[in-house]
């Protein structure tokens, strides 16, 4: 049985003694809501993996609860590693650090190095502190589906294969956080996320941007990165270029007598695909709202049964980056226009 509890002091310390033994959590963070477990017991990331039918080649991320404790996971850190840290922990910055033997190599999926972050948000902090312990936590959906920004989707998703889901309202950013490699000169973006390109750059200069698609990390396949992932139900029609919008009111146009269609569109794109008859999901105005509310845009179309939905790019400055990269992964299908 699945307990879904508010994010109360006495609940946080329940989490973390279900933590403690060898339970599974989903807590919220600033990204997305984490399905936790202790990162030092096999069994515990074991069960982590099937609850949410992960594959074991996709490794986790370790969650601590401040920056000072990253030698319990993680050993020979660079300088520009510390300097990261120190600029933007705790924040959605995920760090790819060569890993103390300590840590099993189910969280590692065998790699050397592991993936660690501090997460920027109050009640993953108290649980991670309460329960004395660093937690690897995946993002607490099913795997392959778009990742979860409320505890109802956790709900959806995971109940009756977890322990228990501390509910923190909505996750303020929404994308999950950013994936950098440190072992390499310059660093590189394995995945886009909550902080920038142009966050990171005016701290270190110059990063790379993993080309996606069949590049590999060390000679492995990089993992996470697989190409249909954090996908609704419903086929999604990404819309990209200079003519991204008219293209998709016109394909609209054609398609809504055969299809129910959905659409994610901005705050200044919605009206229009109201009047013509679109069922629309609006994701607000701006970067900030936009990456907020584009996985629960997806969630919500579903729900609505739509057979199709359609979505045009948002750019790729800032987030804009990191919304494009989960777009095109959700996407059946992009239409460069
Ligand atoms: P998730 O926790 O679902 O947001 O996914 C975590 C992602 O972090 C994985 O899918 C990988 O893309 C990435 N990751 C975790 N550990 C490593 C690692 N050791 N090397 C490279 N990427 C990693
Ligand atoms: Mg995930």
């Amino acid at each position: 049985m699945t307990r879904l509890l508010p994010a109360t002091l006495e609940n946080v310390a329940i989490a973390a003694q279900t933590i403690r033994s060898g339970g599974l959590v989903a807590f919220p963070t600033e990204t997305v809501y984490g399905l936790g477990a202790n990162a030092l017991d096999t069994n515990a990331v074991a069960r982590i993996f099937a609850a949410k039918g992960r594959p074991a080649e996709d490794p986790l991320i370790v969650h601590l609860d401040k920056a000072e404790r990253v030698s319990l996971v993680a050993c020979s850190i660079s300088d520009v590693a510390h300097t990261l840290m120190h600029a933007f922990w705790p924040g959605p910055l995920t760090l790819i650090l060569p890993k103390q033997p300590q840590i099993p190599d189910l969280v590692t999926s065998g790699l050397d190095t592991v993936a660690v972050r501090v997460p920027d948000h109050p009640l993953a902090l108290a649980l991670i502190q309460a329960a004395g312990l660093p937690i690897a936590a995946p993002s607490a959906n099913r795997f392959g589906h778009t990742s979860p920004t409320t505890a109802q989707h956790v709900w959806h998703d995971l109940q009756s294969r977890i322990d228990i889901i501390l509910d923190g309202g909505p996750t303020p950013i929404g994308v999950e956080s950013t994936v950098l490699d440190v072992s390499t000169h310059p660093p590189r973006i394995l995945r886009p996320g909550g902080v920038t390109r142009e966050m990171l750059e005016a701290v270190i200069g110059p990063i790379k941007l993993l080309k996606q698609r069949g590049e590999t990390v060390k000679g492995l396949p990089s993992p996470g990165l697989l190409e249909k992932h954090y996908a609704p139900r419903a086929e999604l029609i990404l819309f990209l270029g200079e003519g991204a919008g008219s293209a998709l009111t016109k394909y609209f146009l054609t398609e809504k007598h055969a299809r129910r269609v959905g659409v994610l569109a901005a705050d200044e794109d919605a009206e229009a695909l109201e009047k013509s008859g679109a069922i629309v999901y609006r994701l607000g105005a701006g970067l900030t709202s936009i990456a907020r509310h584009i996985y629960a845009g997806m969630r919500w179309l579903d729900e609505q049964d739509v057979d199709l939905i359609l979505c045009r790019d948002f750019g790729e400055s800032g987030l804009g980056l990191a919304i494009r990269d989960r777009l095109k992964r959700a996407a059946a299908r992009t239409i460069h226009t």
